[in-house]
């Protein structure tokens, strides 16, 4: 059962709609891959979950305050237990070196232990305070089949790839959910942060992001009007009018909340393609209409 589900991250959503919008930076590229690296890696990491044999409780990225603030990748309650899961997608070749890891080159990167360690203390302390007794167990694990790791110590709860598929199946399949492990997972939902306060989030203006409508099946800027709606000049994929409005004005509140949805917006974020009487028609179609003033809402 899983009691949480993984969101993307709204960080990741943003590089992706500004990325077909404008040159992102170097920097701002890096970050990108970074996020979703780092998601792609948790969500394999949930598929090995789901092989899960017998009955348990999945809780995924869960954000937790106890007197710090902790991201925690995925918790699991299972067999009277519970398990946090720090998952790394590394991919490439590291050594582990006197409780340091370094790339192959020799470059030292962040200890990922020392993360989950502090995770495995935060999460600790919470359930304490919870007054949840079931036992805590934490591990680091490397979820990435490209990826190997060398000398990782044995006595350190490390998962490498190789030793995923044998990990997920050493869990006794017989157990049922525990009316213990059902509290303490609604307890640990109940104290799930839903806005993290210091969500990172690119900066941007209205001004330096191209505008049309963009290929919904290659993600290129590249579509033109067709009749009742759009086609992509690349891989010619078509879109109807209103689908096209509808999935840029999602994009439009995504990336400017603070503005206001109206034909005249969206006509100009649409790259002036699609009149504004149609999209004022769409609009209507489609949307709340809010007050009584609806045209002033949509005009
Ligand atoms: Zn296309």
């Amino acid at each position: 059962m899983i009691a949480k589900q993984r969101k993307k991250p709204v960080e990741l959503i943003a590089y992706e709609l500004l990325s077909k919008r404008k040159q992102l930076s170097e920097e701002e590229k890096k970050r990108h891959r970074s996020v979703a690296k780092g998601f792609e890696g948790e969500v394999m990491f949930d598929t090995y979950l789901d092989k899960l044999a017998g009955e348990h409780i999945i809780l995924r990225d869960v954000l937790i305050h106890h007197n710090k603030y902790c991201q925690i990748d995925t918790i699991l309650l299972k067999n009277g237990k519970i398990f946090l899961f720090e998952i790394k997608n590394f991919i490439g070749e590291y050594y582990w070196d006197d409780d340091s890891l370094f790339m192959l080159n020799q470059v030292e990167i962040d200890n990922p232990l020392v993360q989950r360690d502090r995770a495995h203390s935060i999460l600790r302390r919470l359930l304490q305070s919870l007054e949840i007794k079931l036992p805590l167990f934490s591990y680091l694990i490397f979820v990435n089949p490209d990826c190997s790791v060398f000398q990782a110590p044995l006595d350190k709860q490390i998962i490498l790839p190789t030793q995923m598929n044998r990990f997920i199946k050493h869990f006794p399949i017989t157990t049922n959910i525990t009316s213990q492990e059902k509290e303490a997972a609604e307890k640990l939902v109940a104290n799930h942060i839903e806005n993290s306060p210091f969500n990172p989030f690119p900066s941007y203006q209205y001004d330096q992001l191209e505008k049309g409508i963009p290929c919904y099946h290659c993600g290129e800027m590249a579509t033109y009007p067709q009749k009742q709606g759009i086609e992509c000049r690349l891989c010619g994929h078509f879109e109807k009018g209103s689908e096209a409005i509808m999935l840029i004005c999602s994009e439009f509140q995504f990336l400017f909340p603070e503005r206001k949805i109206t034909s005249t917006s969206i006509y100009d974020w649409g790259g002036r393609m699609i009149s504004r009487r149609r999209i004022f028609r769409i609009l209507q179609q489609y949307y709340e209409k809010k007050g009584e003033h609806r045209c002033h809402f949509f005009e």
